[in-house]
């Protein structure tokens, strides 16, 4: 379904079911590996996109309780049809997490919080952790380059935002589709008010950088 509708409003890169299940299928599950999944637990994916992670989570776990984000209306669109087709619940919020992630219904609200492909992780957590409950966690979806730089800079971050130390998980995807790194940051206080910043400077102006 995903590149049936790609095919219309430019979901994503992958070109055929070999690329998509080694690329995009199995490593969306991988985040199952971990120990993180209470019964029932509120998920929201932040950047779905093509419903990645999300709709493979909710598929492997109907128990969860699915919440898809994407900035773009479009995809959001195709991911209502893609759920409906599919048969799965899942609630899909069209919008910029900047914004999102003020609402009183979503702020805080979400047991797991997971993505996949959007942004740098100083960045990434400014816009996803505000979404977590205290006691739950912030999964971002990695390659190997985020150890280094990258990891420091989300270091600074992480604090300002409520999250403890991240775990890590590493494992190598079948097919050479490459080493996945799994960092799993836990909430531990909540998240101040002002944060995340007005849509576009958690980009511009990254937190692991100052601010
Ligand atoms: N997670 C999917 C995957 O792994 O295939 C999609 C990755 S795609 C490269 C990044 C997605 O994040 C895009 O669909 C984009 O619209 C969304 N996105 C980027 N910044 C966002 C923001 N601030 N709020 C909501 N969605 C955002």
């Amino acid at each position: 379904m995903v590149l049936e509708y790609g095919r219309r409003v430019n979901l994503t890169a992958a070109r055929d079911i070999g690329d998509m299940v080694h690329k995009h299928l199995i490593d969306s599950a991988s985040p199952l590996l971990l120990d993180e999944w209470p019964r029932g637990a509120r998920l929201l994916d932040v950047g779905t996109g093509a419903g990645l992670p999300g709709i493979v989570l909710k598929i492997c776990r109907p128990d969860l309780c699915l919440t898809l984000l994407d900035a773009r209306r479009k995809r959001a669109w195709a991911l209502e049809e893609m759920a409906a087709g599919l048969g799965i619940e899942a609630q899909v919020l069209w919008g910029r997490a900047e914004e999102m992630a003020r609402e009183a219904g979503q702020r805080e609200a979400f047991d797991v919080v997971i993505a996949r492909a959007v942004a740098r992780l100083d960045v990434l957590l400014e816009l996803c952790v505000p979404f977590v409950t205290l006691g739950g966690r912030f999964i971002a979806m990695k390659g190997p380059g985020v150890r280094g730089e990258e990891m420091r800079l989300g270091e600074a971050a992480r604090g300002l935002l409520g999250c403890g130390r991240p775990r890590e998980r590493s494992l190598h995807l079948p097919a050479g589709a490459g080493e996945r790194v799994l960092l799993v940051f836990p909430k531990l206080r909540a998240t101040p008010p002002e944060y995340p910043r007005s849509t576009g400077v958690p980009e511009k102006r990254p937190l692991g950088e100052g601010g």
